[in-house]
């Protein structure tokens, strides 16, 4: 029983087998992996390496627990840097299938091959191959029926295999990869890649332009990678890949900082897509905490955090973040809802609205439909969506504004008692610095109750129980990034989008040119504040192109 269940937490499905084989592969300096699947690898899974391979006289124990020839001694465990280290994949999967173990060291004159079926070793004879390790899985849950129906159809195992094999390809750009589903080859990435030209590859052509370089480093923490520009940013979190040592993990503070850092350049729920790479000493983060290895613990979190957003917000800075004509442009909801009418008229009758009238005239710009501009430029045409453009204007106002009277307080008028869980009252009692920094005043009167008697003079209307459950749930996630709340900023891009002109209204020439200088000059001009994009770049390399004067390859941005 103990058996089975120690088992069944590292083998679940297909891709688990795929996972700790490709690994293994990975783990034994292999330069080129082949994965062949049958049914998604329901029926079989071979997965073929060329590294190092196993000695004769240790096939048989490979496949015993706890037998791994990646740790030595009980202090290699605080510096792993290999994938494996427990010694249980190659048992577990012997537990719960049929596995054929094919190996050959370089110094050997041929291989040997291992037919293991429950644990039980059925066969050991020579046999003739190539140096490397061939590893054959059949007959999966044949006796356990009860994983066995609990698989997903053919496809939906084949997507987590594809899935996982493309997060591998990525953290390791220099090892070729093969996948194959029913003979068919589904993906062949060729070793000696750099990560850049394996992004490419993995996320297709219109990532070489999307995709932003980025590095930094601190403490003991060094960031490399790239990230999306808006223009690549999508509904789907699936490009999104995270490598700590060589090792693709998922940690979601991580994930959060990340957009965060893009702030109003994309709605709230299109992702950023990144591979970013972080190398650290193997002592200061846990892989140990999960029996797959997919999560992980760090040490010195929040300055990795700080470090990774600074770079994020460094690198979107000093780029041309401007939308072009490569790659599709998701489309977005605009959503006016959850804004704040008192917070709302409080900013807009404190700032002086930017207003698009009353200019001087240049070179005539074109408008179309009453909705978007057309100009000339030095190097080909900006195409101007004249709603979002005026709207990122004034939201960069607002902003202003906002930031300005930010740290002002007030007394609220009638006290407002806020009742929370035993769990979030502890959080709140442990982060009142943070709170009074902001300007609250709060007691804490019984255990779980909390009487508010000053809060920043922005949130003096705002339904403060619920204020702060979301701001708990942020400082659960160690995603506590000193910046506008989400209500807040909801609220900003409401006023900014009810001042705005609206698409429909007829502009004078001068009227446009205005407009158009005015949002060249705007910080967050890519975008209006729901991430739309703000304007389209055309160059003069685009426009030939698009007029088949000049062939694709020859573009280069
Ligand atoms: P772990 O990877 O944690 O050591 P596994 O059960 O996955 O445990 O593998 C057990 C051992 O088998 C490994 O330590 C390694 O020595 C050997 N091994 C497994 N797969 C390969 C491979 N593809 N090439 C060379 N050696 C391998
Ligand atoms: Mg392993």
């Amino acid at each position: 029983m103990i058996e089975r269940i120690a088992a069944g937490q590292v083998v679940e499905r297909p891709v688990s087998i795929v996972k700790e084989l490709v690994e293994n592969s990975l783990d034994a300096g292999a330069q080129n992996i082949s994965i062949r699947l049958e049914d998604g690898g329901k029926t079989k899974i071979v997965v073929t390496d060329d590294g190092c391979g196993i000695q004769e006289s240790d096939l048989e124990k490979v496949i015993e627990q706890h037998t791994t020839s990646k740790i030595q001694q009980l202090a290699d465990l605080q510096k792993i840097t290999s994938f494996g280290f427990r010694g249980e994949a190659l048992w577990s999967i012997t537990k719960v299938a049929k596995v054929i173990l094919q190996s050959r060291r370089k110094e050997s004159t041929s291989g040997r091959a291992c037919i293991v079926k429950n644990g039980l070793v059925l066969e050991n004879v020579p046999v003739g191959m190539q140096t490397g390790t061939i590893i054959t899985i059949t007959e999966l849950f044949e006796t356990y029926p009860a994983r066995k129906k609990f698989l997903k159809s053919n496809q939906v195992e084949f997507q987590y295999v594809l899935e996982i094999v493309n997060q591998l390809s990525l953290a390791h750009a220099t090892v070729g990869f093969q996948l194959f589903n029913n003979d068919k080859l589904i993906l062949d990435y060729l070793p000696n890649e750099t990560l850049q030209t394996r992004i490419t590859t993995v996320f297709g052509k219109a990532a070489k332009n999307l995709f932003l370089p980025l590095s930094a480093e601190g403490g003991d923490y060094k960031i490399r990678g790239f990230i999306g520009s808006p223009q690549a940013a999508t509904t789907i979190a699936l490009q999104q890949i995270l490598i700590v040592n060589k090792r693709p993990v998922s940690f979601l503070p991580i994930t959060k900082t990340i957009k965060h850092a893009f702030g109003t350049l994309l709605p709230k729920n299109i992702h950023p897509p990144f591979v970013i790479e972080i190398e650290t000493d193997p002592e200061l983060f846990d892989i140990n905490i999960h029996p797959r290895k997919e999560k992980i613990a760090f040490s010195e979190q929040q300055l990795l955090v700080d470090i990774l957003h600074h770079a994020v917000t460094t690198t979107l800075k000093n780029a041309n973040l401007s939308f072009s004509f490569y790659g599709d442009v998701e489309h977005y909801e605009l959503h006016d809802s959850g804004m704040d009418d008192i917070a709302a008229l409080f900013l807009k009758s404190n700032t002086k609205e930017w207003n698009v009238k009353n200019y001087f005239e240049d070179e005539p710009i074109l408008q179309v439909k009453k909705l978007y501009l057309i100009a000339q430029t030095k190097d080909g045409l900006l195409l101007v969506d004249q709603h979002a453009a005026h709207e990122r204007i004034l939201y960069d106002q607002f902003s202003e504004t906002y930031e300005q009277v930010h740290g002002e307080v007030v007394v609220l008028p009638k006290p407002v008692e806020i009742e929370l869980s035993v769990y979030e009252s502890e959080v709140v009692k442990n982060t009142m610095d943070f709170f009074e920094q902001l300007g609250f005043v709060i007691k804490n009167t019984k255990p779980t109750t909390f009487i508010i008697q000053k809060v920043p003079i922005i949130l003096q209307n705002r339904n403060l129980q619920k204020y702060f459950v979301e701001i708990i749930a942020d400082i659960v996630a160690e995603t506590k990034i000193p910046e506008l709340d989400d209500q807040t900023h909801r609220t900003i891009a409401y006023v900014a989008c009810r001042s705005a002109i609206k698409a429909g209204e007829v502009l004078t020439q001068p009227e446009r040119k205005n407009l158009i200088e005015k949002l060249l000059t705007t910080k967050g001009r890519y975008t209006c504040p729901h991430g739309r994009p703000a304007y389209i770049v055309l160059n003069m390399t685009d426009l030939a192109q698009l007029f088949h004067r000049i062939p694709a390859s020859q573009k280069e941005k």
